[in-house]
């Protein structure tokens, strides 16, 4: 198969336990390199001491906001990637937005992909997996907001925004979505 590729910055969120990892694992078919937004942070929060991802959250917001903007301009410069993030964080105060203007200024995306699915399902993953520290938050409300902050973000950027569904028992469909968001 021919792959025709012109675009060159994905980014992928989605709730923590939506799957949004699993689905976008196919874009690596497609050329692109899989970037992680929290794995590129902690790299740097480590180095201050934090010592688990899941604690970043719970750093003051302008820390996080720091380490964010440290993240955003090591992945700007990678070129074609697909980057793994939240278009949300919810913090003790509040959702910070995961793409702010500066952030997605800097990354520039093509398309902003929301993994979504239902909170009854994203309720069970998370309870599935032992892995990770997950909130036990209103899934409901988090998937809302990140809409509205996806779309604010598209309208800073020109992104177009693409909802994936990722249902129990159905990967194979929301990867089959994903690969037609990259295969254009
Ligand atoms: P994840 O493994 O995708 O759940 O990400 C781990 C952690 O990284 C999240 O809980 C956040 O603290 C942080 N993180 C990921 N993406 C962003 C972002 N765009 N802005 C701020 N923090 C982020
Ligand atoms: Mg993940």
């Amino acid at each position: 198969t021919r792959l025709i590729l012109n675009m060159s910055v994905v980014i992928v969120t989605g709730v923590p336990g939506v799957g949004k990892s699993t689905v976008m694992a196919a874009a690596e078919e497609y050329g692109y390199k899989i970037v992680n937004f929290g794995t590129t942070m902690f790299e740097e929060a480590q180095k201050e001491g934090v010592a688990d991802r899941d604690d970043m959250r719970k750093l003051a917001v302008e820390d996080q906001q720091r380490l964010q903007k440290q993240a955003g301009e090591k992945i700007s410069q990678m070129g074609d990637v697909v980057v793994d993030t939240h278009a949300s964080i919810l913090t003790s105060s509040g959702y910070m937005p995961g793409l702010p203007e500066w952030t997605v200024r800097a990354l520039n995306p093509d398309v902003i992909v929301l993994v979504e699915a239902t909170p009854d399902e994203i309720a069970g993953r998370r309870s599935k997996d032992a892995s990770r520290a997950r909130d036990s938050d209103d899934i409901d409300l988090h998937q809302n907001v990140n809409r509205e902050y996806a779309a604010t973000a598209a309208v800073m950027t020109g992104a177009t925004v693409s909802i994936v569904e990722n249902h129990d028992n159905q990967v194979d469909v929301a990867v089959e979505q994903f690969r037609r968001i990259l295969n254009k």
